[in-house]
């Protein structure tokens, strides 16, 4: 089998020669780019598995090229941030990266984030029909219904979900999350959990996901219908 292949879109030379080295060392073929138009041409011409996308680029900003890189075909994003509060917008506008990263961080964390958004689209191509309440989550069309309507959800708020629902009786730890929806093992990471089930909420309703206090997140109530 071929090499998985990732692209990194990133202007900082430091930053994007330290993330396709490490990638390298890992089995993975990665090549970097530096500016928002030469992803877009690169996407099409590489057809990459995965792609590490800056959010702040010279030229069309990475915003842009996630929507143009996904209009042509669906391929996985990991969004890079400086900080934040950019990741918090960025989650707020849906605009369909699979995972968020805030600078800095660890070549070892994004590794490890990339191998869980790569396992995610695997497992969503195997297919399940998830059903809670007034919930229903459908895995190989990727669609969230809520009393029959349509859910908008962008892939990391659905993958979320999926884990939430997948064990419907659970209360998980913000850290356990981290670690299996996200990869994310360093325990450091919990605020994105955090952000996301406040936007999951914002769409689902407040009684969707419930905080069950000094243990953590689980499925609001309920219960089979
Ligand atoms: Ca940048």
């Amino acid at each position: 089998m071929s090499a998985t292949r990732v692209l990194v879109v990133e202007d900082e030379p430091e930053i994007a020669d330290a993330i396709v080295a490490r990638l390298r060392t890992e089995g993975f073929a990665a090549t970097a780019v530096g500016d928002g138009d030469a992803a877009v041409e690169q996407c099409r011409q590489l057809r990459p598995d995965l792609v590490v996308l800056d959010l702040m680029l010279p030229g069309i900003d990475g915003l842009e090229v996630c929507r143009r890189i996904q209009s042509d075909r669906r391929v996985p994003v990991v969004m890079l941030t400086a900080r934040d509060d950019e990741t918090d917008l960025v989650v707020g506008l849906s605009v369909g990266a699979d995972d968020y990263l805030t600078k800095p961080f660890s070549p070892r964390e994004l590794v490890a984030r990339i191998r869980a958004v790569l396992r995610r689209a695997e497992d969503a191509r195997r297919g399940t029909v998830l059903r809670h309440a007034d919930l229903q989550l459908d895995h190989a069309a990727r669609r969230v219904q809520q009393r029959g309507h349509a859910v908008h959800l962008t892939p990391i708020e659905f993958d979320l979900l999926a884990h939430l629902l997948e064990r419907p009786d659970t209360v998980f730890p913000r850290e356990l999350l981290l670690a299996e929806v996200w990869g994310d093992t360093s325990g450091t990471g919990t605020r994105t959990v955090d952000s996301h089930v406040r936007s999951l909420r914002r769409k689902l309703g407040d009684a969707s996901v419930r905080t069950v206090h000094g243990v953590g997140y689980g499925l609001g109530p309920g219960g089979h219908a």
